[in-house]
């Protein structure tokens, strides 16, 4: 027997020309038969809809009347152009509002959601996280009575995220970890790939990651005195990485770099970074 208005959140990988070596993007639907919402959109094409509408009657949940985005990367909002037909509100970080609409035009009715704030759907509460890091706008979402956060790109299942520049900054990011590292948490539903069952040991691991980089780049400028974000990108990464992926691991050294300036530790003259030092 089927329990009544039970509360579900239920993870919807949808496919997405997204990066090596994920497949696909992870939309979630949370709620009950009679209220849900939706939790990132994928991309725009017709696939989106039919794998999400198809989960909706598989597990007996109302058709979402509100979209929740957690940031407006091409793999994450703008299917919201397919799924016009739900009539849905459309949420974002105010921080990400230039962005979203970009990525969804010609759609231009959104709604805010901001830190702290809640969120209620069927029996659930849904508390609300700003947490820039991959994007400036990012928004996480946690569920206190599951434990369960929802990390849109701030965390992927496998490997680590890309955080660089235009969008991206990485001591933001690493606040943002330390912040989640303080919730109790369950699980992790990431952007990319399957729930994440040892949070605080996936968040640590990515934390590191982004310590040893740094620590790795300093190094590196030590070494060689004056590196482009290329050369250095390079020198770190020419063994281990997809050619595909070759521009964001430089950004993401890009966004190590300016880190570093910020901090006082590595300057920058023209395209040449340099230890300070
Ligand atoms: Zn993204």
């Amino acid at each position: 027997m089927q329990k009544k208005n039970e509360f579900k959140i239920i993870r919807v990988p949808v496919p997405s020309p997204t990066l090596y070596p994920h497949t696909n993007t992870n939309c979630y639907l949370i709620g009950n038969e009679h209220e849900a919402i939706l939790v990132d959109a994928g991309y725009n094409q017709p696939e989106t809809r039919i794998v999400l509408e198809k989960t909706i009657s598989d597990h007996n949940l109302a058709v979402p009347k509100s979209i929740i985005l957690t940031h407006a990367h091409p793999d994450h909002a703008p299917g919201v152009l397919q799924l016009q037909d739900w009539s849905p509100t459309v949420y974002c970080h105010p921080a990400e509002k230039e962005t979203t609409l970009a990525a969804i035009s010609p759609w231009n009715n959104l709604s805010f959601l901001n830190d702290g704030d809640t969120f209620k759907v069927g029996d659930g509460e849904i508390q609300i996280i700003h947490a820039p890091g991959h994007t400036s706008g990012h928004l996480n979402l946690y569920i206190p009575t599951e434990q369960i956060l929802l990390a849109g790109d701030n965390i992927v299942a496998e490997g680590t995220s890309w955080i660089g520049p235009p969008d991206g900054d990485m001591i933001d990011y690493l606040n943002t970890l330390n912040r989640l590292m303080g919730l109790k948490i369950k699980k992790i539903g990431p952007g990319h790939g399957g729930w994440v069952l040892k949070p605080y040991q996936h968040i640590e691991f990515v934390l590191n990651r982004r310590l040893e980089r740094e620590k790795q780049i300093k190094e590196l400028l030590h070494e060689h005195e004056q590196l482009t974000s290329i050369s250095l990108t390079k020198l770190i990464y020419d063994r281990y990485i997809h050619p595909s992926i070759f521009e964001v691991a430089r950004r993401t050294t890009e966004a190590h770099l300016i880190k570093l300036i910020k901090e006082g530790s590595v300057s920058l003259q023209g395209t040449l970074y340099s230890i300070q030092g």
